[in-house]
């Protein structure tokens, strides 16, 4: 069923349509490496567009395609493409627009590889980046240079919950023909749609909320126009980045319950917040939900809701840090978010570890930093563990 005026749940449960060959409500998991063509006419057809027919799946398959066509249906993009990691959709859009002598202009929050990367292995291509604070737009302005041939924005940003003027840089963009990307993973399109807000790339790392159940590692990358998209595809086709056809499916299902996972999580996530910000242990808390958050106007603006990721400090520090790591019960002790559990980790002895003590503070990354992932479980047992392992700090 296509219809343009279904609602967002509506659209995440039956958009791309069945392939219901058979009469089967849930479409098939096309487990295949090749398809065969009816005749030598038929392959040649296929091989220049003039038929559309499957291929090969790396270029493309049934069941990949049904996700794309849902993903790009609900951000309200022109097409999208699936990779087999997040981190796979932020190389294939680096490498669809950056090149020898090009410039990239992020914010210094960004997710840790999506920054390390452009230090570490870009530059051996030419390619150079800058990544400043954002929230100052002039600053952020003054930064673009004549090469800059991308702008790369995560908002809220990871982990430090930071939240960019999506609308405000986009404008800036437009006025320079430079195309945005939105990393969009911390909201899904169920909170936050950055095409309606001027972005030309929206990506996610749908290991997160989009299949939300820690069973899958994917990404895609959903272009606002089919210029766009041309440039996108072929790149993912040819480093053979692409998703696997049971990856696929099981995040289409993933995908159906999106809305509804994320009302559960947000309004957990809105008492355990308040729960925090209130411990005499705590510091400070920052979500998109509290008026204590620097940016919570601009969150309310740009996002539908504040979302299931809160960040807080600790009194003390790294010790502190890890007491509250190895006491926490229900909730994992683990990286990643956008599942279904709760999640809790500590960046500084974590996934932020590796990196010097200058390019942590650049990044917002303070010992005291512990991020919350929060799940689907029942809120008071999620605000008793938080509560007891608080106790042992
Ligand atoms: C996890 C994450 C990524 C990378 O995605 P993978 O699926 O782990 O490769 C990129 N951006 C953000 C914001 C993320 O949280």
């Amino acid at each position: 069923m296509h219809d343009e005026n279904l609602g967002f749940n509506s659209n995440a449960v039956h958009a791309g349509g069945i392939d219901d060959v058979l009469g089967s409500a849930v479409s098939p998991i096309y487990q295949t490496s090749t398809f065969k063509f009816e005749n030598a006419d038929h392959g040649a057809k296929c091989f220049s567009g003039e038929e559309k027919g499957f291929i090969y799946t790396r270029i493309g398959n049934p069941t990949i395609n049904e996700l794309e066509q849902a993903v790009a249906k609900l951000e309200g993009g022109f097409g999208s493409v699936a990779t087999s990691s997040g981190m796979a959709a932020v190389n294939t859009v680096y490498m669809a627009y950056l090149s020898s002598g090009k410039h990239l202009l992020a914010h210094n929050s960004l997710y840790g590889p999506s920054r390390a990367i452009m230090e570490s292995l870009y530059p051996k291509f030419g390619v150079e980046s800058t990544f400043i604070d954002a929230t100052d737009i002039k600053a952020f302005e003054a930064a673009i240079r004549p090469n800059t041939a991308l702008i790369f924005l995560e908002t809220p940003a990871n982990p430090t919950i930071g939240i960019t003027d999506i609308e405000a840089i986009c404008t800036i963009a437009k006025t320079r023909n430079i195309p945005v990307c939105v990393d969009n993973t911390f909201c899904s399109p169920y909170l936050q749609r950055p095409f309606e807000l001027g972005a030309d790339i929206v990506l996610h790392s749908m290991t997160k909320f989009i299949n939300g159940h820690a069973d899958i590692v994917a990404g895609i990358v959903v272009a606002k126009t089919r210029e766009h998209y041309d440039k996108i595809r072929p790149v993912m086709v040819n480093i053979g980045c692409n998703m696997d056809p049971h990856q696929a499916w099981l995040t289409r299902r993933g995908l159906k319950t999106l809305g509804i996972r994320i009302d559960r999580a947000q309004e957990n996530a809105i008492k355990v917040a308040a729960f925090l910000e209130q411990h005499p242990k705590v510091d400070w808390v920052l979500y998109p939900g509290l008026p204590s958050h620097p940016q919570y106007e601009l969150a309310k603006k740009q996002m539908k809701g504040p979302g299931a990721m809160i960040s807080f400090g600790l009194k003390g520090g790294l010790r502190e840090g890890k007491v509250l790591m190895d006491n926490v019960k229900m909730a994992l002790l683990a990286v990643s978010l956008g599942g279904i559990e709760t999640l809790i980790q500590h960046p500084a002895s974590m996934t932020h570890s590796k990196l010097s003590a200058e390019a942590k503070k650049a990044a917002g990354i303070t010992d005291e930093l512990v991020r919350l992932a929060v799940g689907i479980e029942d809120v008071d047992d999620i605000i008793n563990d938080l509560r007891q392992a608080l106790d042992k700090v």
